[in-house]
């Protein structure tokens, strides 16, 4: 398998990912095309994926813009100048800070920690004038309150994944938040994803695989791949079924949506 047939017309903007990811590299193959998807925002997790990040290139068919940031997984392991390593990342052309956030959902965790990286990296993506790129799992009022007391997001932010309920997403509109979602929500009983996708209004809504992870449901995996320990992983070409998905619970057709979802999707990362 190295490309898709993408269906004629539509134009596909993944806003999450991790295309950086070595397993994912050794997965899908170097030769893999992405013809139909026209942009992916990479994102980084750790000082040590950056360059990775960096190198990754664009086509003529795919641009890929480039987010660096620290996951709330990874903030344990940070070196001592991790701020000026970014800074530098950041001035080089990045579109994002990104994945930064917060999860309450890990069990062997420091919220302080956690939360004063967090909070200095919205400081850099106020600075550099950039877009926020957020991960939240469990941590939502947590999460309000520092975008609202928190500096000035010019261009908004992105809640990728986002599972909240309608209560914190309507706060975070309000706050000039975006929302993203995978294929992943395709599962019935994901239900405040599936609630959230029908209550965002039009401009605020973004897609995004998030590959290699959040796997979707594996009969609705169009293109299964595995880690060398057998384990699934998500394909970014799996973006077409994030559209589907999107298209099917707001009962638009996909050409209609699809039209937005690139209005929308540069407008945050590329105006
Ligand atoms: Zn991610």
């Amino acid at each position: 398998m190295s490309s898709i047939t993408p269906v004629e017309g539509v134009k596909y903007f993944d806003a999450h990912l991790h295309r950086q990811d070595p397993d994912l590299i050794d997965a899908i193959g170097p030769e893999v095309k992405f013809e139909g998807i026209k942009a992916q925002v990479c994102n980084g997790t750790r000082p040590d994926d950056w360059q990775a990040v960096q190198d990754v290139s664009s086509t003529d068919e795919t641009t890929v813009l480039k987010a660096y940031g620290v996951h709330p997984w990874c903030v344990d392991q940070l070196p001592v100048d991790w701020e000026s390593q970014l800074r530098r990342f950041l001035k080089s052309g990045a579109a994002s800070v990104g994945e930064i956030g917060l999860d309450h959902w890990i069990q062997v965790r420091d919220d302080r920690l956690q939360l004063e990286v967090f909070a200095r990296q919205l400081q850099m993506a106020h600075e550099e004038d950039l877009v926020p790129s957020i991960h939240c799992l469990r941590a939502w009022g947590l999460l309000v309150d520092s975008i609202r007391t928190g500096p000035a997001l010019r261009r908004g932010f992105l809640v990728h994944g986002f599972g909240g309920s309608k209560e914190v997403l309507f706060q975070l509109l309000d706050l000039g938040g975006h929302v993203s979602f995978s294929s992943y929500a395709s599962d019935p009983g994901r239900k405040r994803m599936r609630d959230a996708i029908r209550a965002c209004p039009e401009d605020r809504l973004l897609a995004e695989t998030d590959a290699p992870d959040m796997v979707p449901p594996e009969d609705l995996c169009r293109f299964p791949i595995k880690d060398a320990q057998g384990q699934r992983l998500h394909h970014p070409l799996e973006i077409q079924s994030s559209y589907a998905m999107l298209a099917e619970l707001r009962q638009l057709p996909l050409e209609e949506l699809a039209v937005q979802l690139e209005k929308n999707f540069r407008k945050l990362f590329m105006g």
